[in-house]
């Protein structure tokens, strides 16, 4: 443990500047796939079914990005100012939950690694950073994305702040409206930002003549982005989830934490996350899974998605589109179908039709399971959390929370003194409001693990996934 002294050991003065432990950042993200007994399937082209070759997505994404994305290799180094830039806020603290413990008088050892203290509040700018940078690298002027709830398009707003790209966003038109405070930090970080469904674009259009006051979703941003990435040259799109590459970046908070724990002398039995497009999971569990295995350690590794949009647990295992307008690659992954529009619950960002590619293949293999839990539930976990651990938990990491909680009540009934490992992905500090509603009661849960609604929701949209011939 850390000595205890005028200054935190990490620290050392030079000049007025105080260093963090650029050397206690992992120089390598840790890319899973070759390790797995089986490929993961491929993407095919969406028109001619074939699979991809990376030409293919050249329009769309920078060069290196695509070498990531099916890269063999098993460690790619990270570049060093991307590591400068991640010591801003890396390494990020391991933190045990003792008075959460306490309050739920568990023997149960509950551990949480926390990306909250990222300039943009979440593990996002993980992998923000290396795509701007990868894009500035090679002349790119301009980035496009789209945003939920807007984590990732705050993420990508800061990071191409440090590479002088431009960067427009395209923010699913419900947040863009009921938090205006996301959007004014993508500003302040020089970032322009439209609404979604917008007049910008063919995708936007077609929505707003079918529907003028549509709420927008996930799917339609993509859709708006991926069309103004492709018509232009020095512009390219950037993805906040779900790729291969995006789940490598990601890799940085195992890789960080596997170091940490062995510090401590702790191997963890549990580990959990939340999922929407799958990042911080993997991001945490990826290194562990290799040492899985590897056979050097058997820890139970669980996701957490909710009720209202419960891809791995009543998704499909198929291939479907990343957006709504089917202009993204086929993808086999677990999905709802793209044009799901999930109930407007408060976790913006576990609110996607779809499950990375690479995380649902590794759930068909049986390294991991998953369940689904509805948001009442995850709130409570949530201010049981904040008033032990202080920290207000955002929307997505809350059914984690819920999770975890779950789990060390059982441990309090077994006796069994388990290590829990935690993906605590970001603050909550700019969704307040949906804390309000849940301390005025009016936080409803609208969707039940499989109750006839959700069941039939799932079933109308799965309709219209695209068939693909075997
Ligand atoms: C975006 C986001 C998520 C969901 O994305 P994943 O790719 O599943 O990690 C979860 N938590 C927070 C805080 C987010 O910003």
């Amino acid at each position: 443990m850390a000595r205890r002294g005028l200054l935190p050991s990490h620290c050392s003065w030079a000049g007025n500047k105080i260093h963090s432990r650029t050397d206690e950042i992992p120089r390598q993200w840790y890319n899973i796939v070759p390790d797995l007994p089986a490929r993961p399937p491929p993407p095919l082209h969406p028109k001619t079914f074939k699979p991809l070759v990376p030409g293919d997505l050249s329009p769309l994404l920078a060069r290196e990005l695509i070498m990531q994305e099916v890269s063999d290799e098993r460690f790619i180094d990270i570049p060093d100012e991307v590591i400068d830039i991640y010591s801003l806020w890396r390494p990020t603290p391991l933190i045990r939950a003792r008075r959460l413990e306490k309050l739920l008088d568990t023997p149960a050892r509950i551990y949480y690694k926390y990306e909250g203290n990222s300039p943009a509040g979440s593990h996002k700018p993980n992998s923000a950073v290396p795509q701007a940078w990868y894009n500035a690298q090679e002349g790119i002027r301009r980035v496009v994305t789209e945003t939920g709830a807007g984590q990732w398009g705050c993420s990508l707003a800061f990071a191409s702040s440090l590479f002088g790209l431009d960067c427009e966003v395209w923010q699913v038109r419900a947040s863009y409206d009921q938090k205006p405070y996301r959007k004014l930090m993508m500003e302040t970080w020089g970032a322009k930002v439209h609404h979604s469904p917008s007049i910008l674009t063919e995708a936007g259009r077609k929505i707003l003549s079918q529907d003028p006051s549509s709420p927008g979703s996930l799917g339609i941003a993509i859709s708006e982005a991926v069309e103004v990435a492709t018509a232009r040259s020095d512009t390219k799109y950037c993805l906040g989830s779900v790729l291969n590459h995006v789940l490598l970046h990601q890799t940085v908070i195992g890789e960080e934490c596997l170091k940490q724990l062995e510090e401590m002398g702790e191997t963890p039995d549990v580990i959990i996350g939340c999922t929407g497009g799958g990042s911080n999971f993997a991001g945490l569990t990826f290194p562990f899974i290799r040492e899985k295995m590897e056979g050097k350690i058997n820890p139970v590794i669980r996701a957490v998605e909710p009720t209202a949009c419960p891809s791995l647990t009543r998704g499909i295992y198929a291939y479907d589109f990343g957006d709504t307008a089917g202009m993204t690659p086929l993808m086999k992954m677990h999905t709802l179908g793209h044009d799901f529009i999930p109930d407007p619950i408060h976790a913006g960002g576990l609110r996607y039709h779809g499950m990375a590619p690479l995380l649902s293949h590794i759930y068909e293999l049986g390294f991991m399971e998953a369940l689904a839990i509805p948001q009442t539930e995850c709130f409570e976990a949530a201010l049981s959390f904040a008033r032990t651990q202080g920290v207000i938990p955002a929307p997505e990491p809350t059914h984690a929370i819920a999770a975890v909680i779950r789990e060390a009540k059982l441990c309090r009934e077994s006796g069994e003194s388990k290590v829990i490992l935690m993906a605590m992905c970001g603050h909550g500090h700019f969704d307040l409001t949906s804390y309000d509603k849940y301390l005025q009661g009016t936080l409803k849960d609208l969707t039940f693990d499989g109750s006839l609604e959700i069941q039939e929701k799932v079933r109308s949209s799965l309709s219209s996934i695209p068939q693909v011939p075997r």
